[in-house]
């Protein structure tokens, strides 16, 4: 056909197998679709497409992707939702009071996906003088290596740290209702009408409104990955040992307990509790532990 030389793109949003493809040589997308011998695609894919003599065009190869970011569809089948992220900003508040198990879950699901983690503390013109318990607990995570960026939204400088985080990156936003996410991401991308008119192919009331993810060229470089069921993302069908890995200071006492098949409950000779017990393993971190565990449990029964 009358297609044009190959091109380097990435996927901006998908429609079934009509991609929106962004070029990268130019400020603007294309409609593509996609050649029939290629699997499905999904936001944030690097692709090769030519143009066709229409305007439109067809994506003819995928390129490797470094990460995927799955969630369980309608089945619980785990499907992959986005690709190629750089870093999961787990968005917690000082209201609703974060709790340290809840931070917990996402860092261990965030692991399990390779893809590097940071936590975002929002609201902190809410934060009491002293800064309550919330200053020692992040100062517990900056100890663990993760990035900590403290924002709000009801202030100017509130948003400074987050824009340096999410400079060059491709991000994605998760974190439970209510501490602020859409807040961040409509003061990160002001545009907010071209945004809407973008969410939907057809018509923004009608029943073809996308909750596929989309991805956002934020104005001061980088990308956002976004869709209400990123948002949502958590703890889903991760198995004991993924979890036990996902508490990253554990790592290195594993495979060194008495016993191989150690479940580092009560076992003797437990790398893992003579790491509590010293103080080298916060308890706090370790109860959360157990905690998880025990959910997993509950979930198989
Ligand atoms: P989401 O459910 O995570 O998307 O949270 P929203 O963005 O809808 O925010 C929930 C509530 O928190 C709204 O009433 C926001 O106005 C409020 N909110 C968001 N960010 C801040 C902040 O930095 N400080 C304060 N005080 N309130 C905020
Ligand atoms: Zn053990």
């Amino acid at each position: 056909g009358a297609y044009g030389p190959e091109r380097l793109g990435r996927v901006i949003a998908h429609f079934g197998r009509t991609l929106e493809v962004g070029s990268t040589t130019e400020d603007r997308t294309y409609r593509c679709h996609l050649r029939a011998n290629l699997d499905a695609l999904v936001t944030g894919d690097h692709v090769v497409w030519r143009e066709g003599s229409d305007g439109s065009g067809v994506v003819v190869a995928r390129g490797e992707r470094d990460n995927v970011l799955e969630r369980p569809d309608a089945r619980g089948q785990l499907k992959p939702v986005a690709a190629n992220i750089d870093q999961i900003l787990i968005v917690f508040a000082v209201e609703p009071v974060a709790y340290a198990n809840l931070i917990d879950r996402y860092l261990v699901a965030a692991e399990a996906t390779g893809i590097p983690p940071v936590l975002v503390l929002n609201k902190i013109d809410l934060l009491p003088e002293d800064g309550g318990k919330l200053h020692e607990l992040l100062q517990r995570y900056e100890m663990l290596g993760y990035p900590v960026v403290t924002t709000s939204t009801q202030h100017a400088d509130g948003l400074e740290a987050l824009h340096r985080q999410l400079t060059g990156r491709t991000s994605v936003f998760v974190g439970q209702s209510g501490v602020g996410k859409s807040s961040l991401i409509d003061r990160l991308l002001p545009d907010e009408a071209l945004r809407i008119g973008e969410l939907s192919s057809d018509s923004r009331k009608g029943t073809h409104t996308t909750t596929t993810a989309r991805l956002y060229q934020l104005p001061a470089g980088g990308e956002l990955i976004d869709s209400p069921g990123i948002r949502e993302f958590g703890l889903v069908h991760l198995d004991e040992r993924q979890v036990t890995e996902g508490f990253i200071e554990f790592r290195e006492f594993l495979g060194h307990c008495r016993f191989r098949d150690c479940r580092h409950r009560s076992e003797p000779g437990c790398a893992l509790l003579a790491a509590v017990e010293r103080g080298a393993i916060h308890p706090e971190r370790f109860a959360s532990y157990r905690q998880i565990l025990d959910s997993l449990d509950d979930d198989l029964r």
